[in-house]
Parts: C-alpha cells; sequence; structure tokens
C-alpha cells in the first residue's frame, strides 16, 4: 500500500525535505534516485494508471469489508462495495476522472471485472469470516536515533490471542521470481522493524498476498534481520542526505523506467530534468 512521503514545504525559499523514509520512496532511491527525485523533491504529479488505481480500489474493499459482521464477510459483499469504492476514489480524487472518459465505458467495466477477478483469488486464500484484523490500513512510525523517522501504512495486522503478530500486504500483481523476493520482502522488513520498535514485540510472520495468482510469500524475521534492515535504512538516509547536500540525484535506466512516468525530462531518454530548488532536511516535527 501507499506510504506516507517525504513531505515539502510550499513556502518560497529552499524546500524542506523531511527526515523521513517509507519502503515506496526508500524503493524509489534505490531504484533510480532521479526517479526519487522527480516524486519526492519535484513532486511532479503522476497521471492516473488502472493498473496502480485498481491496486488502490481492491486495497479499500478488503479494509473496509472487515467492517462488516464477519459472517457478511462475502465474495457477493466485496463485489457490492466496489462501485460504491469506486464512486468515492473518484470523489476524493478528481484526477481519476481521466482514466476513463464516457465513451471508455467499455473499458471501465473490463477494468471492474479484473478487480471482481482479483477479490475472487483473494477469496480463494483466506476466508475474512474467521479473520478478526487487530487494525487495517494503520500507520506506524518510529525515530531511529539519528533523528530518521520510519513511516508507513500497514494493509493489516493480526494479532493471535498468545500475542504473536502477523503483517499483512496485499499486492495485486504476480508473484515474483525467487530471485527479487529479498525485493519485496524489504518492505515487509521495514513493517516489521517498526513494530518491533514501538511495540517491542517482533511480527511472528510477515506475510504477502498476490492476488493476481494466489501465491503467498510469507517471512519469519529475526531480530538480526530487523538490526540489518535498520542499518540498510540508515545508510540509505545517508545517501539521500548526500545526494541532496550534492544537488546530485543521478538517473538509473532499468526495466523499472517503462513504468516511469517522467521519462521524456530524463536525460537518460534524452530529456532534461527541471531545475532543482533549493533544499534543506529538515527533521519530521519541524515541519507542520
Ligand atoms: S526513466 Fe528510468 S532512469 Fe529515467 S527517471 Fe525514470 S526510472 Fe529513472
Amino acid at each position: 500500500m501507499d506510504e506516507p512521503q517525504l513531505e515539502l514545504a510550499d513556502d518560497a525559499g529552499p524546500v524542506d525535505v523531511r527526515m523521513s523514509l517509507s519502503p515506496s520512496r526508500a524503493g524509489d532511491f534505490q531504484n533510480c534516485p532521479l526517479l526519487f527525485r522527480f516524486r519526492v523533491i519535484d513532486r511532479l504529479p503522476q497521471p492516473a494508471d488502472p493498473v496502480m488505481v485498481r491496486g488502490t480500489l481492491v486495497h479499500a474493499v478488503l479494509e473496509d469489508l472487515f467492517a462488516e459482521a464477519a459472517d457478511g464477510r462475502t465474495l457477493d459483499r466485496a463485489v457490492e462495495l466496489l462501485p460504491t469504492e469506486w464512486e468515492q476514489l473518484r470523489e476524493a480524487e478528481p484526477r481519476l476522472a481521466e482514466l476513463f472518459t464516457a465513451e471508455q465505458a467499455a473499458d471501465e467495466t473490463a477494468w471492474l471485472a479484473s478487480c471482481v477477478e482479483l477479490l475472487g483469488t483473494y477469496f480463494g486464500m483466506e476466508d475474512p469470516r474467521y479473520l478478526e484484523p487487530a487494525s487495517r490500513e494503520e500507520r506506524v512510525s518510529y525515530e531511529v536515533a539519528s533523528g530518521l523517522t520510519l513511516a508507513g501504512i500497514v494493509d493489516r495486522i493480526d494479532i493471535a490471542p498468545d500475542g504473536r503478530i502477523r503483517v499483512v500486504d496485499y499486492k495485486t500483481g504476480r508473484s515474483p521470481d525467487p530471485r527479487y523476493e529479498d525485493k519485496a520482502l524489504f518492505q515487509m522488513k521495514f513493517y516489521a522493524l517498526v513494530i518491533w520498535r514501538t511495540r517491542g514485540v517482533i511480527p511472528t510472520l510477515l506475510q504477502l498476498m498476490y492476488l493476481a495468482d494466489g501465491s503467498f510469500l510469507t517471512y519469519e524475521p529475526q531480530e538480526q534481520d530487523l538490526l540489518a534492515t535498520e542499518r540498510k535504512l540508515i545508510a540509505l538516509w545517508d545517501a539521500i542526505a548526500q545526494a541532496i547536500e550534492q544537488r546530485d540525484f543521478p538517473a538509473r535506466k532499468s526495466g523499472l523506467c517503462r513504468w516511469c512516468a517522467h521519462q521524456d525530462i530524463c536525460p537518460e531518454w534524452g530529456g532534461t530534468p527541471p531545475e532543482m530548488p533549493l533544499l534543506q532536511i529538515v527533521p519530521v516535527e519541524a515541519v507542520a
């Protein structure tokens, strides 16, 4: 799920960059520092993308499904929630109107049908009538000793009667090739680290659910894993701080470029980035 971003002040003068990392922004910098800059520093708008919006919509349905009484959490109910959630999303984000024009009603119908398919796969993976999540879409955050805040939004946290914690994240794509599982688990270890540091309990299980192919990716984190994740995030922030100080966010061309909305202003694709504003790093609490 989407997470809080490094946020910038709107005032003229140097742009304040909050000393904060979410899993997605950490991933952006690791994949391509220039993409990180476009998203976090320049805050360039992202065109509405049907695949990403489908993920947001399915997440919203699954979140609200758990607000129903247990025996009402059925696939039929989830499908019923879909149009309402879609309407609410469009009201909250007017740019989503550009996704399907009146002439593209058939595309929208097919797109909604693909959401139903994902929900159907979800119900084949677990039965929500027998689950009582401790929280859904929970914001978690923790400040490490250096002043860096780690923050994110966890899709679901389940807590067993004996106190064991399971962290669940829904993915509307397919499960990764085993070579990329570590990358997929990075986000989950990030959440596990924050939960451990704020609650004093290491989650027993991290569970990614891939609704496009009905696969689970699970991991039982150990203290050493989480300490290593913390060190990695601190080192990553140091690299970001250095990039800010040197005003240097190099482009890193890769297969991910085909999903990037900024090829036209990327030097790797013959474009020119906008001029970078002056930047200053500030602790999270320093920005209202
Ligand atoms: S097109 Fe590729 S190299 Fe350029 S900013 Fe996007 S991800 Fe980075």
